[in-house]
């Protein structure tokens, strides 16, 4: 076996989730990957889990129960499912999740069904999902390759070479070598992260304004009482740990109304399977009032997108990753957004993050009138360049670099 494996789990156990000694661990996996699962479980224990409760998935299965189950199934649930989430979320359990599939690999299905389902099964584990959504819990979301995953990555390249290529890919992100600490690179990472999101709440812009040679010339202010996220998050009970892994990412939430000027794209971005290779939006009081691509059928595609509903012709989400970070220097389109959303300094049109003091527990409605965009969708398209750079205005008119030359200026 591959011996980064084992330091994967280990990474996994000791930083992603951070079980305690005493706690339960729930852990998702796929059926192909069992061998891993059981790395993680060795580990867990050895870290002083009280239990590790397994759930097994098969993207196959699930792919046939969506094709030929009987339609009332999907608008149906049974109370012992969601009780079971519901009461590992309240005794304080600790949920890891592997995610190994195939991008494609739920296409053809009827999207309705799905949607059905989880209106059927959303509300009876609502419990669960607040706790994890609020990070009152301890969650943490890892990959892992599979073939057809890594052969759409790298076409024409023979199918095992390109999962070894794709786990190249996974463990250079992840920061594992076969002969360093990646636990203690870790720590590190999240203290540079945790680091730069304190100084940038704590200078408090009124606004950013960002330009590189690809045109791009964007003022997105910030709302009143903003924060920045990323980094490891802490549990109610005071324990840190990584809700995704990879991440490179510190973002907050843009003022609605005030985004202003040209944005210009700099990585593919996926439309239902189509590549839009670049584009750009302009925006007058936070709304996109144009949409350029050289390709008329991708403007096409874009138009339909921010279309969606109100909130989806303004912005949701601005993130900053240098461009100096591993995800970024390789330059690969992963189809997967736990790695996608962090190659670059990204924008997303669509709902936004409720970061603002005491954001979480506002109303849609509160959130809305604070400047926080609400929307059915969420879309990161990359804006970093080599030349990029970010300069942040004060409310008491000082300007100071965020970013030289595509990395932060501290
Ligand atoms: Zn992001
Ligand atoms: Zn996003």
């Amino acid at each position: 076996m591959d011996p980064r494996l084992d330091k994967y789990a280990k990474l996994l156990i000791a930083v992603g989730i951070n079980v305690q000694p005493g706690q339960t661990l729930v852990i998702n996996c796929p059926v192909e990957k069992a061998e891993f699962a059981r790395l993680l479980v060795r580990n867990a224990y050895a870290a002083g889990a009280r239990e590790v409760v397994m759930r097994w998935n098969d993207q196959a299965v699930s792919r046939e129960t969506y094709l030929h189950a009987a339609d009332e199934i999907f608008d149906t649930y049974r109370p012992w499912q969601a009780d079971m989430l519901n009461t590992l979320a309240r005794e304080g359990a600790a949920f890891l999740s592997i995610d190994s599939s195939d991008p494609d690999g739920m296409n053809g299905i009827d999207h309705a069904r799905m949607v059905r389902q989880s209106r059927a099964f959303g509300p009876a584990i609502r419990e669960y999902r607040e706790k994890q959504m609020s990070d009152k819990v301890q969650w943490c979301i890892a990959a892992l390759p599979e073939e057809n995953w890594a052969k759409k990555m790298y076409p024409g390249v023979p199918a095992a070479q390109a999962v070894a290529k794709l786990m190249d890919a996974i463990c250079a992100t992840m920061r594992i070598t076969e002969d360093n600490d990646p636990a203690q690179c870790w720590r590190e990472h999240n203290a540079r992260l945790n680091d730069r999101k304190r100084r940038l709440t704590e200078l408090n812009f009124k606004s950013l304004h960002y330009t590189n040679s690809l045109g791009t010339d964007l003022t997105v202010e910030l709302p009143e009482g903003h924060y920045w996220d990323g980094g490891s998050s802490t549990s109610a009970a005071g324990v840190r740990f990584n809700a995704n892994m990879p991440t490179e990412e510190i973002f907050t939430a843009p003022k609605r109304d005030g985004v202003n000027g040209r944005a210009v794209s700099t990585k593919p971005f996926d439309v239902g399977g189509v590549l839009i290779p670049r584009f750009a939006f302009t925006f007058e009081k936070g709304r996109i009032v144009g949409v350029e691509a050289e390709d008329p059928r991708h403007r096409e595609l874009l138009e339909a997108e921010i279309a969606l509903d109100e909130g989806a012709s303004y912005l949701g989400e601005v993130a900053l990753v240098p461009y100096d970070s591993p995800i970024s220097r390789m330059d690969t389109l992963f189809f997967n957004t736990l790695f996608d959303e962090n190659a670059s300094c990204h924008l997303a049109f669509g709902a936004s993050y409720p970061n603002i003091e005491g954001g979480a527990d506002m109303t849609e409605e509160e959130r809305l009138s604070r400047g926080l965009n609400q929307s059915i969708t969420h879309e990161d398209f990359m804006v970093g360049s080599p030349d990029l750079s970010i300069v942040g205005a004060t409310h008491d008119g000082r300007e100071i670099p965020v970013f030289v030359n595509g990395n932060f200026a501290f």
